[in-house]
């Protein structure tokens, strides 16, 4: 298992953000990488490798021009109008929602309304440096795939997985396994994704929802109750040509791995039938029992099952870290998954 690691990340370090109806400490921490990196070495699960720089071609066959330059110029045009102050993070604070109008080029406040879609996803002097290497990372671990690895791991954030085409959110500015997908899927290969943050990955269902050539399945929190809220029910199937590519596999509150096992089964049997040649996986570890911001009981040791699960597909498996906040056990769940996977 060849991991792909960078201080780039360290860059991106939100303060505050509002969410689950208080403004609080931010929980998507530089912490939650350097756990698991720590876990990674003393476990010895195998090389940590510097990612490779892709540049912006590849992140531009997912993301939209204009969204793009908005993410690279957004903290300093809020700086410009706001100064240098102690909290300097950009928030939308207003929304073109229905009667008003979207305003892409217009000023700070109604870029951030445009492209923003919550409340819980500041924007900081170095969120766009980490966002571009996370990609890297993601860019980096599917070149090794596509070199003859079995499996690999981008261990980098921002995560990625609630991010659109042009829509950020949910700690996500670029849609890092989108980008690794498409990226596989210009070199010829027929990728699946896997999504088993606790949260729908309604960004990536949202970039591939018209595509029949990169399968999606998540298993995730109902979003009658869990966030995203507006997407990850069970009735997008996908649309156009994309559909049948979609599946959403929408769970309780107080899920173990009872109910966990069986949506993991069924997930992996549709991307079995679609005979993808590359997995990748959407790796999120805030199914924990003890994650402070979910509520799944999902246990330590469940985190081998579920990794010896996904290499039953038998197919090369790239990993790309998502979610996951409880930062004591973040480092040995999320090794656990690559451990159960390698002897699975
Ligand atoms: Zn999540």
């Amino acid at each position: 298992m060849k991991t792909f690691y960078s201080t780039a990340h360290l860059a991106h370090a939100p303060t505050l953000e509002f969410e689950m109806g208080r403004m609080g400490p931010a929980v998507e921490v530089p912490e939650r990488v350097e756990r698991v990196r720590a876990e990674i070495e003393a476990r010895k699960l195998g090389p940590i490798h510097e990612p490779r720089e892709f540049g912006n071609e590849p992140l531009l066959r997912i993301h939209n021009p204009d969204f793009v330059g908005f993410l690279t110029t957004a903290h300093a045009q809020w700086t410009k109008r706001y100064g240098e102050r102690e909290a300097a993070d950009a928030y939308p604070s207003v929304w073109p929602a229905r009667g008003l109008r979207e305003r892409r080029h217009g000023d700070i406040e109604s870029q951030l309304g445009s492209y923003a879609f919550d409340t819980a996803t500041p924007i900081t002097k170095g969120t766009w440096a980490a966002s571009h290497a996370a990609a890297n990372a993601a860019l980096s671990a599917a070149q090794a795939i596509r070199e003859g690895e079995r499996a690999s791991f981008s261990l980098a954030r921002p995560p990625g997985h609630h991010a659109s085409a042009d829509v950020f959110g949910g700690y996500c500015y670029l849609n890092n396994v989108a980008i690794a997908a498409q990226w596989l899927a210009d070199a010829g290969m027929r990728p699946a994704i896997l999504d088993v943050d606790y949260h729908h990955g309604n960004g990536t269902q949202a970039i591939f929802y018209r595509r029949d050539d990169v399968f999606f399945a998540s298993v995730h929190a109902d979003p009658a109750f869990a966030y995203p809220h507006f997407l990850g029910f069970a009735d997008e199937l996908g649309e156009g040509n994309g559909e049948g590519f979609n599946l959403n596999l929408p769970l309780p509150r107080g899920t173990d791995w009872g109910g966990y096992s069986l949506a993991l089964a069924t997930a992996l049997d549709a991307i079995a039938a679609f005979r993808p040649d590359v997995l990748l996986v959407s790796l999120g570890l805030d199914t924990y029992e003890h994650d402070p911001i979910c509520r799944f009981r999902i246990t330590t040791e469940d985190y081998l099952r579920i990794g010896a699960r996904i290499a039953t597909l038998g197919k090369p498996t790239l990993f790309i870290f998502e979610g996951g906040y409880h930062i004591e056990a973040l480092g040995r769940n999320t090794a656990n998954v690559l451990e159960g996977f390698v002897g699975g």
